[in-house]
């Protein structure tokens, strides 16, 4: 272990210097540590949110699942530490195996342990979690009671689905309707089945829909098959996930040619199984997670030689014809190219989803903006007019004189989507979605309450966060009570009492009144602060010299190169196994939370820091402090590794 006094990160040979040489004189040494012969600061166990938790949108306990699978917090007696780190898992999330697949991480950015070499692979982990729950067939606990409430969901994709589970789980009865055959939203018909295998995201979907009381009303468009007014008579309140269904059209002239298509329908055509073979030069524009879906899928589906004018591709995404799967037989490659207006390093597009495109044969033009598309004499695209481009403002500027045509047979437009608000007007707030306000109502409309994509199209993690605090406000409003400021990191948080409550060691009951000597009572839980409503705890706050440098225990990936992904519809990723998804949590450094290192404990010059007795001590309470013997000297906070460790509570 590296010295305590160490701290600075040092690239070259991976040390931490807490102090920086020569800094052993202080000038503030008294009002730091000594006040005369006696101390005035003493260590106080301050629990606060990693930065992981505070950049996951669904803002699940990453920490505490974490700690789970690594073996460090242990399970209620009878329950597999398996089944606990998913119940702990989706307390928040509901689609675990879904998320450790293809969520873009943000999560992983915010990660301390990018500090001392590499993130925590907290996506691979979640992945084993998900999937190792379907497997063992883990299902969610019924409610208790009944409220008696209904609620209308309007769309069953990731955030109508979160909704549903969560108020489901409050006692309330749900509703969800979908204009498509089957629930998902773009689970289902936006991303292709090899990047959200079907059979676990239906396992995942029929697992809240075994929590009974939730009704599904497929193929029903609200504001066309139903009104809102008999929604608003029939249930207690409504709830709009209806995500963005409409692919904006490319905006320049030719742009409405009839094999110009949007990458929201193409890819909805190959997923529900009308669209089997594309065209010969597929063209598509964008540089996000569609188009990266669009071209992937392009370059599986090929093309046929012979096509016939009825059979064309784009007949099959505008809903004319279903291709027979038989062509498929017969399918060669198709010349597949992606155009962005950002650099390579800027599309928005995970990176490794381009690198896997590229690998897969796409080629792709990048910082190059679309100018027209050429038309032939029978009024179809043939080609694509392009120039590289400056973003000057955040607006495409062409460099002239650099024009270039790519040729094309199909043209998909993947640069942004909107709501689809069509007899739903009512609800537009001018820009094609639905305002929300912090608490997730619709403004001025009583009742009516809002998540995900149609609030601003972003992520599954976003739409599942949204839509768990959206449930919440819903149970608040049902109950009758006023909305409570949210807090100020509205994750959810690991709970100390709960903890305590679950191994029957919660504090006595009290009555409620001022007393003094306290410190042996046993109805506080003593010397312990909880912060993680309003505090993220940063790398700085932590002693990073603890941990020794130690890879990232990575995914592999099956990417088919060049032709062999003709017909390729096979899961890329690799799962970790349970050996490896246990030494990936290992990496974790428990940012804001004890993880029993026993620093403090080794440290203290003066034996004041002690190990609570095994059969009083959880997660979170493994050490307390004998204050007589305590003078205030910080070596305990300095040591310890997780930055649980504050000096307070003096004068
Ligand atoms: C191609 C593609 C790839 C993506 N890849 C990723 C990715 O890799 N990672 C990631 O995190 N995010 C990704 N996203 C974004 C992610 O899919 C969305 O952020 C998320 O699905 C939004 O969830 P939602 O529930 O708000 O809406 P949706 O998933 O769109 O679900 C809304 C549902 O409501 C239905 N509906 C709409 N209007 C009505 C109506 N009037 N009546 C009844 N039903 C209605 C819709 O048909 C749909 O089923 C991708 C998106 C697309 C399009
Ligand atoms: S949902 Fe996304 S952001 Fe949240 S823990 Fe999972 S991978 Fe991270
Ligand atoms: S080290 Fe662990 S607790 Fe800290 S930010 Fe990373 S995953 Fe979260």
């Amino acid at each position: 272990m590296a010295t305590p006094w160490s701290k600075t990160y040092r690239e070259d040979n991976h040390t931490f210097r807490k102090f920086k040489e020569g800094e052993h004189r202080w000038s503030n040494w008294e009002s730091n540590i000594f006040d005369a012969d006696h101390s005035h600061k003493c260590p106080t166990y301050v629990q606060r949110t990693p930065p992981c938790q505070g950049s996951c949108p669904s803002g699940e306990d990453i920490r505490g699942w974490l700690q789970i699978v690594r073996g460090l917090e242990k399970p209620p007696q009878g329950m597999s530490w398996q089944e606990y780190a998913f119940r702990r898992l989706s307390e928040a999330n509901p689609f675990p195996s879904q998320m450790g697949r293809v969520c873009p991480a943000p999560c992983e950015d915010g990660c301390n342990r990018n500090e001392v070499e590499d993130f925590v692979g907290i996506n691979a982990v979640e992945q084993y979690i998900g999937d190792t729950a379907i497997g063992c067939d883990f299902s969610f606990p019924v409610p208790e009671t009944e409220s008696g409430k209904g609620i209308a969901i309007i769309g069953g994709g990731p955030a109508g689905l979160t909704a549903a589970y969560q108020l489901r789980r409050r006692g309330h009865r749900c509703t969800i309707h979908d204009d498509h055959e089957a629930l998902g939203g773009m689970m289902r018909y936006g991303i292709p089945g090899y990047r959200t295998p079907r059979r676990f995201l239906d396992h995942e979907i029929d697992r809240i829909l075994a929590l009974g009381g939730i009704e599904t009303r497929l193929n029903v468009r609200v504001g066309k098959d139903m009104r809102v007014a008999d929604l608003e008579r029939e249930y207690d309140a409504v709830l709009w996930t209806i995500g963005c269904q409409s692919g904006r059209p490319l905006p320049v002239p030719g742009g409405d040619a009839p094999n110009c298509v949007s990458g929201v329908k193409f890819l909805e055509a190959f997923n529900d199984g009308r669209l089997k073979f594309t065209a010969e030069k597929v063209v598509c524009i964008g540089g996000g997670d569609t188009s990266i879906d669009v071209v992937s899928v392009a370059r599986r589906l090929g093309r046929i030689k012979r096509t016939n004018p009825k059979d064309r591709p784009e007949m099959a995404v505008h809903g004319f014809v279903a291709h027979d799967a038989a062509m498929a037989a017969v399918r060669t490659g198709a010349d597949v190219t992606l155009t962005s207006l950002l650099g390579r390093q800027e599309m928005t597009a995970a990176e490794n989803e381009v690198e896997d495109a590229m690998q897969e044969g796409v080629r792709i033009f990048d910082g190059v903006m679309p100018l027209e598309v050429i038309l032939g004499e029978d009024g179809r695209a043939r080609s694509l007019r392009m120039a590289k481009c400056d973003l000057i403002d955040g607006r495409p500027v062409m460099r002239k004189g650099t024009e270039f045509d790519i040729e094309a047979d199909l043209v998909v437009s993947a640069i942004g989507q909107g709501g689809n608000l069509e007899g739903l007007e009512e609800f537009d707030n001018g820009r094609g979605l639905i305002d929300a306000d912090a608490f997730y109502r619709v403004p001025d409309r009583e009742g009516h309450f809002v998540a995900g994509d149609i609030i601003r199209p972003h992520l599954l993690t976003t739409a599942i966060g949204q839509a768990s605090v959206a449930a919440s406000c819903i149970d608040r409003y049902l109950s009758g009570g006023d909305q409570r400021k949210r807090p100020r990191v509205d994750v959810h948080h690991f709970s100390l009492l709960e903890k305590l409550r679950e191994q029957h060691l919660e504090p006595e009951e009290y009555e409620r009144r001022q007393e003094w000597g306290t410190c042996f009572s046993n109805y506080a839980i003593h010397n312990y602060e909880d912060r993680s409503a309003h505090e993220i705890v940063p790398a700085e706050e932590l002693f990073l010299g603890h941990f020794t440098y130690t890879p990232r225990h990575r995914r592999a990936e099956r990417v088919p190169q060049g032709d062999a992904v003709l017909g390729h519809f096979e899961e890329r990723i690799v799962p970790l196994d349970e050996d490896r998804a246990v030494a990936e949590a290992g990496r974790c450094m428990s940012c804001g939370l004890c993880f029993e290192c026993d620093n403090c404990v080794i440290y203290c010059p003066q034996d004041a820091v002690f190990r609570v007795k095994k059969n009083q001590g959880t997660t979170g309470r493994y050490v307390d402090t004998d204050y007589a013997r305590c003078i205030g000297c910080h070596i305990c906070a300095d040591v310890c590794p997780s930055g649980y460790i504050d000096m307070g509570m003096g004068e």
